[in-house]
Formats: C-alpha cells, structure tokens, sequence
C-alpha cells in the first residue's frame, strides 16, 4: 500500500505498478545489456512514471500535471471565491485616488472592492474570475499547491494541539 508507484504506456495507456511489469533486456551499442520495465499489455518500452495531483491524489503523467496538480483541479478550482484569494496573494500596484487614499488604508480599500465584487454578481465577475486563474495555469497551479500543503500542515499541527 506505501508503494503508490505506478506507470502509464504511452502506446495502449495501460497503468501498471511495477511489479506487473514485465522486463525486456536491451544489448546497447557496447555491447552491454539494460534490462527495461516494458507493458505487460502491448510490450511497449514507451512507459513513464505517474505522479499523484497534489489537491486530488489522483495519478497522472507528466504530460497531464502543471506544477503536480490535474487539469481537472485546475479549472474546477478557477473559482470566483479562488480567484479573490490568489488575487490577494499577488497584489498589484495601482493609482488611486489620493483623498481616498487619506481616508482608507489598503485593507479598507480593499474589502471596500471586495464587498462591491461580491454584491456584483452581474455575471462578469464569474467570467473574469476564471480567466484570471486560468491565465498564467502554472503560477495558479502553484498557489493551489502551496495552500494544499499549507492546510495539510495545518491539519497536523491542529491534531497534535488535539492530543
Ligand atoms: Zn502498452
Ligand atoms: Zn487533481
């Protein structure tokens, strides 16, 4: 159960564990000999390794993982309530109103945004909300990562006050 390993065949898409594999010696140039893991399937020497998505444990290729996590987790994460969220952890310098300026700091300021955002509701900003996620797929990929980590580690550190 601890060996999550597993491998896809990029040929037939068969995913095996290794010990299902089968083996196929290989004579190189040299005249050495590489034993390979080849599809118990198709016979195919074309396999890669699978990696678990980060936010689902799922396993995928590489191909199919953007910073260790799915497509799918991307695009069902490319909310607006995520999109708020990744926004205030890459805040962005602006112009503003100097006399608003005096009366609010950038807290206010920005809840003040955030509270007109969320009585919106207009339609725009559920549309806006996944392009902005969506737009750099990596640096969005590894802030859902980052958080991922940051709430398991928070959920270790919440069991051991538990204890
Ligand atoms: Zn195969
Ligand atoms: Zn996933």
């Amino acid at each position: 159960m601890e060996d999550m390993k597993m491998y896809k065949c990029n040929s037939c898409g068969e995913e095996f564990s290794p010990d299902d594999a089968e083996q196929e010696t290989f004579i190189e140039y040299h005249g050495t000999s590489v034993v390979s893991d080849i599809c118990p399937h198709c016979g195919s020497s074309n396999i890669e390794e699978m990696y678990e998505c980060k936010v689902c444990g799922n396993l995928f290729t590489d191909s199919d993982l953007t910073d260790y996590v799915c497509d799918n987790c991307i695009s069902e994460n490319a909310t607006l309530e995520n999109a708020i969220k990744f926004g205030n952890d890459t805040k962005v310098h602006v112009q503003i109103n100097s006399f608003y300026r005096e009366i609010f700091d950038e807290r206010m300021i920005n809840s003040i945004i955030g509270i007109f955002v969320k009585k919106a509701k207009v339609g725009w900003d559920i549309d806006k909300a996944e392009k902005f996620c969506l737009e750099d797929k990596s640096e969005f990929a590894e802030w859902l990562r980052n958080r991922e980590e940051d709430n398991g580690r928070k959920k270790i550190l919440l069991d051991k006050i538990k204890r």
